[in-house]
């Protein structure tokens, strides 16, 4: 587990909660999207996952079947021309989401919405595994919910379960730091204080 996700509010079990991860009533709702912690993510340029400051540069992706197809096809000079929901981090953040994260890696368990489409592609290499895919290119948009462009692939790691990328991620939080920048109050536990900063950006 990277540092910056070790640090992160846990559940009951002791699973780490994303810093996009809304908490209704102390408990986290890992299968929704806060749009308010979204949103910060977006305009502080924050990690999705462990929401501390991202350095300038590439960020990174955890991307689907379909989706990495597009991009492989692609190439380097890939930008999505439909903007996407699905929020950036750090290189190690999403190489962890990749390995851990049942909706976001793994293709018999993607989310409720997606279980027809993963059904009509059983038995069809297209639409299943994905990639953590690195983007030199970012921009975000606010229309109620926050929507995403990157362009510029400057990495792309290919996987059809996303626990092969764990040889990876160990190599990655290897080299990196214990040293870890705290994460500001408003993207942990506190859904008030999320939503209050939230509300801050928009009233300003
Ligand atoms: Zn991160």
């Amino acid at each position: 587990m990277p540092p910056l996700v070790a640090a992160r509010p846990r559940d009951e079990r002791g699973y780490p909660v994303l810093a996009i991860t809304p908490w209704v009533d102390g408990v986290p709702r890992f299968a929704s999207t806060g749009t308010a912690r979204t949103f910060i993510c977006a305009v502080e340029r924050l990690c999705s996952i462990c929401g501390t400051p991202m350095a300038p540069g590439p960020v990174w992706r955890v991307v689907a079947g379909a989706e990495a197809d597009a991009i492989e096809a692609a190439g380097p000079g890939f930008r999505n021309a439909a903007p996407t929901v699905e929020a950036p981090g750090h290189r190690s953040c999403m190489l962890y989401a990749a390995v851990t994260c049942p909706y976001l890696a793994r293709p018999t368990a993607r989310r409720g919405a997606d279980a027809s489409v993963v059904e009509a592609a059983r038995g069809d290499k297209r639409g299943l595994g994905g990639a953590v895919v690195g983007f030199a290119e970012m921009d975000h948009r606010y229309a109620d919910v926050m929507m995403f462009r990157f362009g510029k692939v400057v990495e792309f790691l290919r996987h059809e379960n996303g626990e092969e990328q764990l040889p990876r991620l160990i190599a990655a939080v290897a080299g990196e730091s214990t040293q870890v920048t705290p994460c500001p109050a408003y993207l942990l536990s506190d859904e008030e204080a999320a939503d209050a900063r939230f509300a801050s950006y928009l009233t300003s």
